[in-house]
């Protein structure tokens, strides 16, 4: 029976495994297909992330455009996490749905079969994998059967954040899931380096540590792949992260500039909306088609934070909606400049009220930044020969890739199938 593999070591950039620090990914990567190309989507926050590597789709196209976004739930626009548990709940009760495009849990459930995903991030990362139900989601937050059934507790994850859960989460996801369940697709999310990498300086022993972590549990699930399916025939094998890091330089109190340069009323207003994400922002309006839009515009073509902003008919090239009350979405200023650890990258960032810590000096991702935008992916089994592959790849290539495995159609993605040799 042919089947899919997938692991995410969330935030891991592609230059930052080196046989030093991740002796098993560099060895892997070796004999694997690895895509030097690789990138991921915009905003590159882990949400979003999560739910185009499920729909193979932009966030034009399945909607969830951010950690953070400003929705309407009868009161005028107003900023939420997309992380918290109920996130899910709100925007189907505001808008009347989840995700725009189906997942891949949905495409595989109507095929007959089954996914489970284990998922140690925020329980908005992990629900937006399969937002209404088709297949299994564990996360800490409380875990879901088909129909989004709630899993008694003793059957859930009762893990914490970094190396710890991690790991027990691998273990489960080797013995439970890959052993014993045999799900048509299984995924594991790991929250390292993410994690760490948000608390200390890239490159730190901390941050090494994490990278190692990671390294360590995908071992583990290798060597699972490989006793199951030592031919590499039926099992193709998916490892790579949603999006890089940056280290955080400094941070743009947006809303404030918006206040006293006379375009937003008051930090609580409707009529602009600042959807921090991290080294980027996404600007939502009361009326999206009013002359705040191209105000705010010309104010920020004169802001030295701001890497580029997409306005408009412009955030179709981002990969983002042109119809949506979100009409301006900004990448903040980064630079190749290294840290006291020797790595490269430097980026702003935007002060997020729901979370406003102080986070200079470590690890932040969100924008267009070179470092954010290069994840990894490496691919074996299912007939992809080992070998650098220089074509451009995309988080949205995965789903398709996965559902031409397994003898699926990959209609209406973004996404490609990427070639096997
Ligand atoms: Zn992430």
């Amino acid at each position: 029976m042919k089947r899919a593999v997938i692991v995410i070591c969330d935030s891991l950039r592609a230059d930052l495994i080196t046989p030093h620090v991740a002796p098993f990914l560099s060895e892997f990567g070796q004999r694997s297909a690895q895509f030097a190309n690789h990138r991921s989507v915009f905003p590159s926050t882990t949400r979003t992330s999560a739910a185009s590597i499920t729909t193979g789709c932009l966030p034009a196209r399945h909607g969830l455009l951010g950690n953070t976004m400003a929705i309407d739930e009868g009161d005028g626009l107003v900023c939420l996490s997309v992380g918290k548990p109920d996130f899910r709940d709100r925007l189907l009760r505001a808008t009347g749905r989840t995700l725009h495009r189906p997942t891949l849990a949905e495409r595989v459930s109507r095929a007959g079969s089954a996914t489970i995903a284990i998922s140690n991030v925020s329980p908005g990362a992990a629900y937006f994998l399969d937002p209404d139900g088709f297949g299994w989601v564990y996360n800490p937050a409380g875990s879901f059967g088909p129909g989004r059934r709630p899993l008694p507790s003793a059957e859930g994850l009762a893990i914490s954040k970094g190396d710890a859960g991690d790991s027990v989460a691998t273990e489960r996801f080797c013995e439970e899931v890959l052993r014993a369940r045999i799900p048509t697709v299984a995924l594991l999310w790991l929250s390292e380096p993410d994690y760490t990498g948000h608390h200390s300086p890239l490159g730190s022993p901390a941050h090494r540590q994490a990278i190692a972590s990671a390294d360590t549990n995908v071992r583990r699930v290798a060597d699972t792949v490989a006793a199951l399916d030592p031919s590499g025939e039926q099992i193709l094998f998916i490892v790579g992260s949603d999006h890089g890091m940056e280290t955080v330089d400094e941070t743009i109190d947006f809303e404030g500039l918006l206040i006293e340069a006379g375009l937003k009323s008051a930090p609580r207003s409707s009529d602009v909306v600042v959807a921090p994400n991290g080294t980027s922002a996404l600007l939502y309006f009361a009326d999206p088609a009013g002359v705040l839009v191209g105000r705010v515009a010309r104010f920020l073509a004169t802001q030295e934070w701001v890497g580029r902003a997409f306005v408009g008919p412009e955030l179709a090239s981002a990969g983002l909606p042109t119809d949506s009350p979100m009409q301006i979405a900004v990448t903040l200023k980064s630079d190749s400049r290294t840290n006291p650890h020797g790595v490269a990258g430097h980026s702003w960032v935007v002060r997020d009220p729901l979370e406003p810590k102080d986070n200079t000096g470590f690890g932040q991702h969100g924008g267009l930044g070179k470092n954010e935008q290069n994840p990894f992916l490496f691919i074996s089994g299912g007939g992809f020969a080992p070998g650098m592959r220089h074509e451009p790849s995309s988080l949205i290539d995965m789903a398709p890739t996965v559902l031409r495995h397994l003898g699926l159609p990959a209609t209406a993605m973004d996404g490609q199938g990427l070639p096997a040799t």
